[in-house]
């Protein structure tokens, strides 16, 4: 399955539901690509969405693992991402007079892709460690000192 069927959800028939009626839908996938060098793997969502007065308030869960590199030592490493938000998308009809971020498109359908790529990008560490502990390349020769010795740092 392609990342563009995974996330659309048809709202259209919560539309005509009672206000307060809930739907929760999973999203699974061993791995999503949100752009060339972003991936997610075992990507996992828990999307609730409420009709509200306004339109359909959507609250969703999302995680997944990313591969990234460790600033001190370069080794490449796997971070856990999760991130929680929510969205109103409003009535079209509302659109005269309130001044919502999204609507809902006529047929139905909203997109969740553009939120989980703006939402699980800003999870990113922008300097990602491989641990807490790590102790880096030695800068004269380079030795990865988590797991060798070299002439500039002799064993305690
Ligand atoms: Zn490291
Ligand atoms: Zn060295």
């Amino acid at each position: 399955m392609n990342n563009k069927d995974l996330f659309r959800i048809n709202v259209g028939h919560l539309l005509n539901q009672a206000v307060g009626t809930i739907r929760e839908i999973d999203l699974q996938s061993p791995r999503v690509e949100i752009d060339s060098d972003f991936k997610l793997e075992n990507f996992k969502a828990m999307v609730r969405l409420n009709r509200v007065q306004q339109g359909i308030l959507l609250q969703m869960s999302c995680e997944g693992d990313t591969e990234t590199e460790c600033v001190r030592c370069l080794t490449p490493c796997t971070h856990h991402l999760s991130a929680e938000f929510e969205e109103l998308y409003a009535l079209p009809h509302l659109r005269q007079n309130q001044d919502a971020d999204n609507y809902l498109p006529e047929n139905g359908m909203i997109d969740l892709f553009p939120l989980v790529d703006e939402y699980m990008t800003m999870e990113i560490p922008i300097k990602p460690l491989c641990a807490e502990s790590c102790r880096g390349l030695c800068q004269e020769c380079g030795a990865n000192l988590n797991s060798e010795t070299c002439e500039h740092h002799p064993q305690k």
